[in-house]
């Protein structure tokens, strides 16, 4: 579905991803481990258009290959960003307006969907998560766990090819990282092809297809889940894992 290579980034001496590939099959699910500033965040920035790679290609199916070592046409970036969409670690829900109109304001603005399609299909999604009965609460009235899924409702109402999680989870109270973890859960199994950045070791080890862990922005180790974290290779993996475990 989707393939990027050799992807570096630097944020002035910060040289954050330092050839970095990831590739992403149809159905997929692909997490994203490390250590904090590893460039986790910044590679699946990198992936929507979010931070502009300074080299390496980024390809879609059925779309042009972008190398971002020569100036990238804006058409080009924006076709390649119309592919995926975010669920970022903060919701980013507009305060001031109700769940519907979060998560019916992209189809509508961007991608130009009537709004009453736009809105009957925001209501079937939001029914799928359990929160039919929200849609015209503001995001203040809502525990952050339903946030959230409001926040994953609103990247599915794009109905884009990828979606991409930024540690969905990591600004959540404990109790409500379940219900969260859930939804995407069944995303996963419904064939949503995710690429997910967590520190959710147990989400990963049960939903990803695939475990790249990411260390000094380089992938130091990458493998099915039951191989990387039961019999990790690198000693870089066997001591993150050990820290973490
Ligand atoms: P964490 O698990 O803590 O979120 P991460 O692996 O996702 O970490 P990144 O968020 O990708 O790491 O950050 C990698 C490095 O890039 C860090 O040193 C960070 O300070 C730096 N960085 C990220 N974004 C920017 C930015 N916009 N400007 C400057 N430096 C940045």
């Amino acid at each position: 579905l989707m393939s990027a290579r050799g992807i570096h980034k630097s944020f002035g001496d910060n040289h954050v991803l330092r050839g970095v590939d990831l590739d992403v099959r149809p159905g997929q699910v692909v997490a994203l481990i490390g250590p904090s500033g590893s460039g986790k965040t910044t590679m699946l920035r990198s992936l929507n258009g979010l931070e502009m790679p300074d080299a390496g290609t980024l390809a879609f199916d059925g779309g042009p290959e972008i190398d971002f070592s020569r100036p990238v046409p804006a058409a080009q970036r924006f076709a390649a960003r119309d592919r995926s969409a975010m669920v970022f670690q903060h919701h980013n829900l507009f305060p001031h307006k109700t769940v519907l109109q979060n998560v019916t304001e992209g189809p509508v603005q961007v991608r130009k969907v009537p709004r009453a399609e736009a809105e009957a299909r925001a209501t079937d999604l939001l029914a799928r998560v359990g929160l039919a009965e929200k849609r015209d609460a503001y995001p203040r009235e809502l525990s952050g766990g339903q946030q959230q899924r409001v926040g994953i409702v609103r990247a599915l109402a794009l109905q884009p090819d990828l979606l991409l999680f930024d540690e969905p989870t990591s600004a959540l109270d404990p109790e409500l990282v379940g219900e969260v973890l859930h939804v995407m859960k069944s995303l996963a199994d419904e064939g949503w092809t995710m690429v997910v950045v967590t520190h959710e070791l147990q989400f990963a080890r049960e939903v990803a297809d695939e475990v790249l862990f990411l260390d000094g922005g380089v992938v130091a180790e990458r493998g099915a889940p039951a191989q990387l974290f039961t019999h990790p290779r690198e000693e870089r993996t066997k001591q993150f894992l050990h820290r973490i475990l």
